[in-house]
């Protein structure tokens, strides 16, 4: 099992250059967060042993158990929604919460932030398909929140997240992950206080190399490195 994660993990890797000197980007721009929901601490150690560095959790109180093994041998990076009422475990754990999307959120996050003295690195998520059944801001409302959280000093706000529709051409991505990184260049041209949007986390197993292509600088992978989600028994 280990040596698969290895395997796929060297794939994934060269997959993730190649599409970088595709679009003419040095591949160190982009942040490889492995996605390790709904899998065992030993994968994320087989991970970790071939040279993973960002692991990314999209449950709170999962995470939270895993960080009792793992600890900060990995950073911890939260992808997925975020409950207020489990902000208090997040902003402790996390380095980065790339699923910001409310306002009432963002609050939460500030004042649980500087009560640990800590500036948390948060990106705005928007729901750049406009699915019901995604999270996020619509994009149209995404500059008036980056405007209205940038005053809060617990969090910095480094950039975008989104996520395409699953379709069976990765290809038909591009589009969403193009509209992702115009709206981030928009709000880069308000020059507001406190902003930065030098973060683009868009790209999954299905789709990393068009959002690489397309500037993504951070992609967050689970299947293509572990395998079909299974139970964390
Ligand atoms: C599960 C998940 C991923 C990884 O998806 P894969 O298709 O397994 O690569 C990425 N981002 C978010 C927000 C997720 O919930």
């Amino acid at each position: 099992m280990g040596t698969d994660i290895a395997q796929n993990l060297a794939e994934v890797r060269e997959r993730i250059e190649a599409a970088a000197a595709r679009a003419g980007r040095d591949p160190a721009g982009v942040t490889l967060v492995a996605v390790t929901k709904n899998m065992p601490v030993a994968d994320i150690e087989a991970a970790l042993a071939a040279g993973v560095r960002v692991i990314g959790e999209n449950r709170v109180q999962e995470a939270r158990e895993k960080y009792q093994e793992i600890g900060n041998r990995a950073e911890w990076h939260l992808i997925g929604h975020l409950q207020t009422n489990k902000v208090r475990t997040a902003v402790w754990l996390f380095t980065m919460i790339h699923s910001v999307d409310r306002l009432e959120l963002a609050i939460e996050i500030d004042r649980r932030a500087r009560a640990l003295g800590k500036h948390l690195d948060v990106l705005v998520e928007v729901n750049i398909a406009g699915e019901a059944s995604k999270f996020g801001v619509a994009p149209e409302e995404a500059p008036a929140l980056v405007r209205a959280m940038a005053p809060l000093e617990g969090l910095q706000i480094r950039g975008l997240m989104g996520m395409a529709p699953l379709l069976d051409d990765p290809e038909e991505a591009r589009p969403y992950f193009r509209r992702l990184r115009r709206l981030a260049q928009e709000i880069q041209a308000e020059n507001i206080p406190r902003v930065m949007m030098e973060d683009l986390s868009m790209g999954m197993s299905n789709d990393f190399e068009v959002a690489v292509e397309e500037g993504a600088t951070m992609v967050r992978i689970g299947t293509a490195i572990f395998g079909a989600r299974r139970r964390n028994a």
